[in-house]
């Protein structure tokens, strides 16, 4: 659910940055900027479905709207803990924007910053990393990658004769008599998905679009602007669109538009220009982009 695309300032269409992703069941806001509360609100997405936030980097557009969340996360007595992971080189502006002003906490807030590349937190549905960007201020990207699995076939389900309640059997317990789960499935590659921003190019870049099957990524400025991207640490549409390319990235949401621009077609034109073939979304706000069904 994209809640906000615009960089640095809030324009008439677009609000600062703000996404959730919902992944089995589970909520993950990324880089909640300002006026977000409200964006949820529009969206339909309540407190209660954030149950973890990840932020990037302390820029307003992506982290101003962390104060009027995790209030209003404790307002509405969200019952489950909630996660945060951020740039731990930026823990005095996510202890100020957390304690901005009065409120009663009833929630309990986990804050694990991120400080080096790797793996922040490991469940069933999926493992969470972050790599460091790069950018004015210390950055991170975030990955998260569902367990890869086993699809069953159903012609090798047949030829054994498998059927009924006995198919959740050999699932659940890897055998059923002399047959093999590996003998009536197939492999199941776990789906992927990455957030990046902000960032000019740089090997965290590739490391996290590598083999998604969604990317989020900024794509601030458009090509003529290449110099003024890589100056401020941002990409261009095309500079995003040859890393989707190159990594084999299956949907592309371009995002983080710079208020310079009026025409979003634009941004889509450059990046199917530089060769990205897969599906692609210029993303606005309230938009809701459905992950790619399991390859
Ligand atoms: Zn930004």
């Amino acid at each position: 659910m994209v809640l906000g695309t615009a960089s640095q300032v809030p324009t008439r269409h677009r609000n600062h940055n703000g996404y959730l992703l919902r992944w089995d069941g589970e909520g993950i806001l990324f880089d909640p900027g300002e006026g977000t509360q409200r964006q949820m609100l529009r969206a339909g997405v309540a407190a209660h479905d954030i149950d973890r936030i990840c932020v990037t980097h302390f820029h307003g557009d992506h982290s101003l709207g962390l104060a009027g969340v995790i209030q209003r996360i404790n307002l509405d007595q969200v019952p489950h803990p909630v996660t945060a992971h951020y740039p731990a080189s930026g823990q005095k502006f996510f202890d100020r924007l957390r304690y901005a002003t009065a409120y009663r906490e009833t929630v309990a807030l986990r804050e694990e910053p991120v400080s080096v590349d790797g793996t922040l937190a490991q469940g069933p549905s999926y493992t969470l990393e972050a790599r460091l960007l790069s950018h004015p201020v210390e950055s991170f990207g975030y990955r998260i990658t569902e367990p890869d699995g086993r699809r069953m076939v159903p012609e090798l389900l047949a030829r054994h004769g498998i059927k009924g309640p006995d198919v959740g059997r050999i699932q659940r317990e890897g055998r059923l008599g002399a047959v093999t789960l590996d003998e009536v499935s197939e492999p199941r590659p776990g789906q992927r998905f990455a957030f990046v921003m902000d960032t000019r190019l740089c090997p965290g870049v590739d490391a996290l679009a590598e083999g998604c099957d969604m990317l989020v990524i900024e794509s601030t400025f458009l090509d003529e602007d290449e110099r003024l991207a890589t100056d401020h640490g941002h990409l261009t549409a095309g500079q995003a669109a040859r890393v989707a390319r190159d990594a084999g990235v299956r949907h592309l949401v371009l995002t983080h538009f710079s208020q310079r621009y009026t025409d979003p077609s634009e941004f889509e034109r450059q990046a199917r220009a530089a060769g990205f073939e897969g599906e692609l979304t210029v993303a606005a706000d309230l938009m809701r982009v459905p992950l790619p069904k399991r390859g």
